[in-house]
């Protein structure tokens, strides 16, 4: 499910009827260029359409086209010789010598706005040249809330009282994701839960398999720290990735938030996890107490040397009734920069817009990130009546799929095959 820029047609040649396939020029993102519409009769010039690579797949509404493209289409530019020449040495340092941990603080830290608007700007040429205008939508399903373990920032920890606790049964599990997959069009989708071990790895298994029989999508499973067999049942059952982030590289803010946990079994396991052939989505919190810039540079530099082939990373935010209660949350100036470096250091992975960028900076959120170097959305599929239950943080935000859901969608097998050409880029661009 991949939203694209629109494209306005601006010259369509004759075609012999009877023909589906209409040849057109379209200007899209400044450049103009030839390519097919497929079963769009009667397109003139000055229509919108949306493209599947050299295809146009839909037509739409000039309205329509507007409203996608303030979202999508990145509007910062800047004359970049006026800068700091040790910020383009900073910026420029992706194409050239690598970046170094130097360069990347120095990236992390500017507050110039000029510089800013430069290092946006950059990442997303970055994904531009990379992976093409598709920004794609992916789903969550938050299947139970109960956990073992006792994060310190998270709601959900073992010691949160206040927790109206759930679980899904695996047939609600296997509905909820097969009906947004046959009824709404996602074709990745994200299985959450606290480390809950209600659940067996047979179980897990089986629900993964449940799911694979009756709709086509990409499996993610995001439980957690379990055996390395569970992960292992769960890849033979059809999963394709995981989600499971290291939280922090500073193993001494780490210890210091995960009573009775490791920070080297976390990071072993996600290793063990991608040695399994997964696809791994993994990051870290912005803005943990004890927390530096240099800790975050480590972030990244730690996502890149385990290839990670989705970025996850949002800023911390308290919940109340854990013990980071009191602490403040992770900047979202801090977390555009994370992305947008990430872009540079990682250009095919998929870095999705976190739902917690989104709680703290509400809905212009969405489009900061994707205009930061983002290329996806993670819409909420939980069933209304859990949704509210799953909360490690509060007033998640829950932003309308309006364009997304409506134009997000293209004929199922060229969307399906879309996906899976990216994945794959990513998927391959991660390994050492
Ligand atoms: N049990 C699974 C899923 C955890 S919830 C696991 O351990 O992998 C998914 C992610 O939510 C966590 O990895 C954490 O980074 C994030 N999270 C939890 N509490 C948060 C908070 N208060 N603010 C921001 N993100 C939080």
């Amino acid at each position: 499910m991949c939203l694209t820029i629109p494209a306005k047609v601006v010259a369509v040649k004759e075609t012999a009827s009877g023909s589906p396939m209409t040849e057109i020029t379209v200007l899209a993102s400044g450049r103009t260029r030839d390519i097919k519409a497929l079963d769009l009769p009667g397109l003139s010039p000055g229509d919108w359409v949306l493209c599947a690579y050299d295809t146009a797949v839909r037509a739409i509404s000039p309205a329509d086209a507007r409203e996608i493209s303030d979202l999508l289409e990145p509007t910062r530019h800047i004359d970049a010789s006026s800068l700091d020449p040790a910020f383009i040495d900073a910026l420029k340092g992706h194409a050239t010598r690598g970046l170094t941990k130097e360069k990347i603080i120095r990236l992390l830290k500017t507050e110039d706005q000029r510089e800013l608007t430069a290092l946006f700007s950059e990442a997303n040429t970055v994904r531009q040249a990379h992976l093409k205008d598709f920004f794609c939508i992916h789903g969550i399903v938050e299947f139970s809330n109960h956990c073992i373990r006792d994060c310190f920032y998270c709601g959900l920890r073992k010691d949160s009282r206040d927790v109206k606790r759930y679980r899904m049964t695996p047939d609600e599990i296997v509905e909820t994701v097969s009906d947004a997959v046959n009824g709404r069009g996602y074709k990745l989708i994200v299985l959450q839960s606290g480390d809950d071990f209600h659940y067996t790895d047979g179980t897990l298994a089986d629900i993964v398999r449940g799911i694979k029989k009756k709709c086509r999508a990409f499996i993610f499973i995001s439980v957690g720290e379990r055996g390395l067999e569970c992960y292992r049942k769960m890849k033979e059952a059809g999963a394709s990735g995981v989600l499971f982030r290291f939280e922090t590289s500073n193993k001494k803010v780490y210890d210091s938030i995960h009573p009775g946990q490791s920070h080297e079994r976390r990071l072993e396991l996600l290793r063990a996890m991608k040695g399994l052939g997964y696809y791994a989505a993994s990051g870290f919190l912005i803005g943990l107490p004890g927390q530096t810039v240099d800790d975050i540079a480590g972030d990244i530099i730690l996502m890149k040397e385990l290839g990670v082939n989705m970025v996850s990373a949002g800023p911390f935010i308290p919940c109340g009734g854990t013990p980071l209660a009191g602490c403040p949350a992770g900047s979202a100036a801090m977390t555009l920069k994370v992305i947008a470096v990430s872009r540079l250091l990682m250009p095919k992975a998929k870095i999705p817009v976190t739902t917690a960028l989104e709680t703290i900076e509400n809905a212009e959120g969405r489009r900061l990130g994707l205009s930061s170097g983002a290329n996806s959305l993670m819409f909420n599929l939980t069933p209304e009546r859990y949704r509210g239950d799953y909360r490690i943080y509060p007033g998640k935000y829950h932003g309308s799929t309006g364009v997304w859901e409506r134009y997000g969608l293209f004929k199922e097998a060229l969307s399906y095959r879309m996906l899976e050409k990216k994945m794959f880029e990513a998927f391959e661009a991660g390994k050492p």
